[in-house]
């Protein structure tokens, strides 16, 4: 197959990623959404998740935030709230988020808005696990 895919991971912050890949996986509510050359044209909600871009025998993975996949053209646009490559994950920062969350969570207070801590927590735990680091829930 001669055809890639163009692929860019944008955040509020800028551009994560530009870079031609032979195939994307991310993952939608319902499941996996793996994208290839001429796929049809889509667009999909994205959850947070890790997204692997591939090419050759070669993976990138970024952590992302929720958002929408774009797909047109052999073009794929991942508009996220946020996208991290492993090495641009801080650790301790979502070490201290996680905890932070799951206080929030426990606590069961009216004044604790539970879905945001609860995003707040998975956005966490999948920073750690893309570096390897969730150990103990
Ligand atoms: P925190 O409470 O630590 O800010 P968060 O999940 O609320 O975590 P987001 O709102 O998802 O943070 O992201 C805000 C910005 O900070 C984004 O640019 C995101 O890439 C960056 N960011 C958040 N956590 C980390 C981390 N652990 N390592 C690197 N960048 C991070």
């Amino acid at each position: 197959m001669d055809k890639q895919l163009t692929v860019e991971v944008v955040t509020p912050d800028g551009q994560v990623v530009n870079d031609v890949f032979d195939m994307v996986v991310v993952q939608a509510k319902q499941g996996e959404i793996g994208v290839l050359p001429n796929h049809t044209a889509m667009i999909s909600p994205v959850v947070i998740s890790t997204a692997r871009l591939k090419k050759d025998k070669e993976s990138m993975k970024v952590a992302i935030g929720g958002g929408f996949i774009e797909i047109e053209n052999n073009h794929v646009t991942i508009l996220v709230q946020s996208a991290e490559t492993p090495k641009k994950i801080d650790v301790e920062r979502a070490r201290k988020a996680k905890e932070r969350a799951m206080r929030r969570i426990k606590q069961h207070r009216k004044d604790v808005d539970f879905r945001r801590a609860e995003l707040a927590l998975k956005r966490a735990i999948n920073r750690l696990d893309l570096v390897g680091e969730d150990k103990k829930m």
